[in-house]
């Protein structure tokens, strides 16, 4: 059950709450969301809702219709996210975990990982205890083989995810690893999923070869009701009477367990399709399906494998793999980051130099905001989101260091530059520091309750109307009233009691501010991106860039472009922008704004800097990343 608790409980009531409960024999979890606390009361002892809707401090009973408890939504509503060293499943970054099926040496499991990283997995995957149907097959290099693991921990910077097969590798698999897997066939090992469950290391939870959704859930709160909420599901296929496949992958679990349960949900394409070609379409698949990341079978000589060459990828088809999965990503909202280990290092580094619990990063407007999902995506969770009211006060702040980095919209794929960050960017000298793109769907959001003929007035940004034309010329009877960023038009139409309002934005905002969608995707063509830039007095990591965004002007005289650009086209590099933008307080004359992918600052790059320099008048850097 779920008891909620009164705004105003004092902490005396609450551990009188806690002391009864814990005195009746129930597990109890206490919950924080949204400003609201509950305590989820779960267990095998006396429930009697009316016994404890009568205890101080107690404001409501509801209790939990699943057999499943603490794994449940109804006990937690917001997705948890499971902290694996520096990386988090769940959450809005796709996670990719790879590796070989089985460690067979120091050799191959180095070499794979090294391979893996670069493309961009964040953890590293290998049995050392394999679950073998056959007693005759490659049955692990057990503790030799976690060693192996450490080592590529320590060589690679990846964690490591690997097999535990008995209670009795527990005293090992703490020594060695950082998340421990429960196999598919041990999914209903109950003494092991205890036994995992009090190890109190990250589970990651395979679903059985012939599991329920329900029995799978249940297996998951056995961890959990031992205390280890850091669970990690992972559907790997159910066998069916299909032979052409391994086994048949159940895409369709994803929706079900992102409505059941607030757990993060990985895909393994590689067990259930048992086929090297059919494990990047899955893959693409349950990404946009909504999955949380994917588990990928990756061997450097899968024809030499041990164990599961045949459904092994070659590195390079991971490589490729990783680079659709990049592109899908923020169709469905979420990014794959390839620098995701890299950037949370650096992000520790400048903690630890400037003396700061958390960088500061300021955004526009408020909390649920697109810029502030950009911020989120773009640092993580390892940086503190400071809303801030204009752009100009994003640059002074970042300026002045009251805050380490700013995260600033630059362009949109429908409505193009926003110049004032432009004009911005030529004002201060700061650098771009890094670039993320997110998709842009805008809906309309009302008070529970209005209808769509009822609206006659709509908050928004002026760039949202102009995202939605199409939409808003539809209803042209409305009034469009501009606001400075559209978290502020949800909280408007919110705080105020009118019936006849409406805004136009995120999701995000209308969760945050308990407000309806009434109509989704408003905006006029689906392909709606808006590339977001990070801005920063330095670098976030040292390494070669690719890509640069510079700002020049060359003289008013006969092919002065040209020349500009045929520097850029003798040395075979590709230019992504150009564009002009009139010089403040010069008529008539203009700067050009460039994107290249080439890393202007590197040394490679001087000779054709110095090219460049000859042939403008003036030349910024604005940076490269
Ligand atoms: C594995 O991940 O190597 C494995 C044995 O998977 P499953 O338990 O899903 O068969
Ligand atoms: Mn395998």
């Amino acid at each position: 059950m779920i008891l909620v608790l009164e705004k105003g409980i004092t902490p005396d009531q609450k551990s009188n709450i806690r002391r009864t409960l814990l005195k009746k024999g129930l597990i109890v979890r206490e919950i924080s969301e949204e400003g609201q606390s509950i305590i989820g009361a779960i267990g095998k002892g006396n429930q009697d809702a009316d016994f404890f809707q009568q205890l101080p401090g107690v404001a409501e009973v509801i209790p939990i219709s699943k057999s499943f408890k603490l794994v449940s939504r109804e006990l937690h509503a917001d997705d948890t996210c499971v902290p694996v060293g520096d990386v988090m499943i769940g959450g809005e970054r796709i996670t990719v975990i790879a590796g070989p099926c089985a460690v067979e040496s120091r050799d191959q499991a180095l070499t794979i990982a090294r391979e893996v990283r670069k493309y961009g997995a964040v953890l590293f995957r290998g049995g050392a205890f394999k679950p073998r149907t056959s007693p005759y097959s490659f049955q692990g290099l057990e503790e030799e083989g976690l060693k192996i693991l450490a080592e590529v921990r320590e060589e690679v910077g990846l964690g490591v995810v690997t097999e535990i097969t008995s209670p009795t590798q527990a005293d090992i698999m703490m020594k060695y690893v950082d998340v421990v897997q429960i196999g598919a066939r041990n999914m209903q090992n109950f003494e092991l999923l205890k036994c995992v469950g009090r190890m109190g290391k990250p589970v990651f939870l395979k679903r059985g070869l012939s599991a329920t959704i329900e029995e799978w859930l249940m297996s998951a709160e056995y961890i959990l009701a031992e205390g280890n909420d850091n669970v990690i599901l992972c559907e790997r296929g159910i066998r069916t009477f299909e032979p052409y496949t391994r086994n048949t992958l159940d895409l369709s679990a994803i929706p079900v367990i992102k409505k059941l349960t607030h757990l993060p949900v990985i895909i393994d394409p590689s067990h259930a399709t048992g086929l090297r070609e059919k494990v990047a379409p899955m893959s693409r698949a349950a990404i946009a399906a909504g999955a949380d990341g994917l588990m990928i079978e990756v061997h450097h000589e899968p024809d030499k494998a041990l164990s599961d060459g045949a459904q092994s990828l070659y590195p390079q088809q991971f490589g490729q793999l990783m680079r659709d999965l990049y592109v899908i990503a923020p169709v469905v909202g979420k990014q794959l980051d390839f620098s995701y280990l890299d950037k949370a290092k650096a992000v520790d580094r400048l903690n630890k130099a400037k003396g700061t619990d958390k960088q500061r990063v300021a955004f526009l407007g408020e909390m649920g905001t697109f810029s502030h999902k950009a911020c989120e995506q773009y640092f993580g969770e390892k940086v503190e989101p400071v809303p801030i009211s204009s752009f100009r006060k994003i640059f002074e702040s970042v300026k002045r260091g009251e805050v380490d980095f700013g995260v600033l919209p630059l362009e949109n794929s429908l409505t193009g530059s926003i110049h004032e960050n432009y004009d911005l960017l030529l004002e201060y000298d700061l650098k771009i520091i890094g670039e993320i793109t997110l998709r842009i769907m805008h809906h309309l959001i009302v008070r529970p309750g209005v209808t769509l003929d009822t609206i006659t007035r709509v908050f928004s940004h002026p760039q949202v109307f102009e995202q939605c034309r199409q939409f808003l010329e539809r209803h042209d009877d409305w009034e469009l009233v501009s606001v400075k960023d559209t978290a502020k038009a949800v909280k408007q139409i919110c705080e105020s009691d009118r019936l006849n309002e409406a805004a136009i934005a995120n999701k995000v905002a209308a969760e945050i501010y308990k407000m309806e969608v009434i109509e989704e995707g408003v905006e006029t063509d689906p392909r709606n991106y808006t590339r977001f830039v990070i801005i920063g007095t330095e670098q976030l990591e040292k390494g070669p860039c690719q890509k640069s965004s510079l700002i020049y002007s060359t003289g008013n005289r006969p092919g002065a472009l040209f020349e500009s650009l045929k520097i850029f086209s003798e040395n075979g590099i590709n230019l992504v922008k150009l564009e002009s933008r009139p010089i403040p307080g010069k008529p008539w004359e203009y700067m050009f704004y460039v994107d290249l992918e080439a890393d202007v600052e590197s040394d490679t790059f001087k000779p054709i800097l110095a090219a460049l320099v000859e042939k403008t008048d003036y030349l910024k850097i604005l940076g490269s990343y």
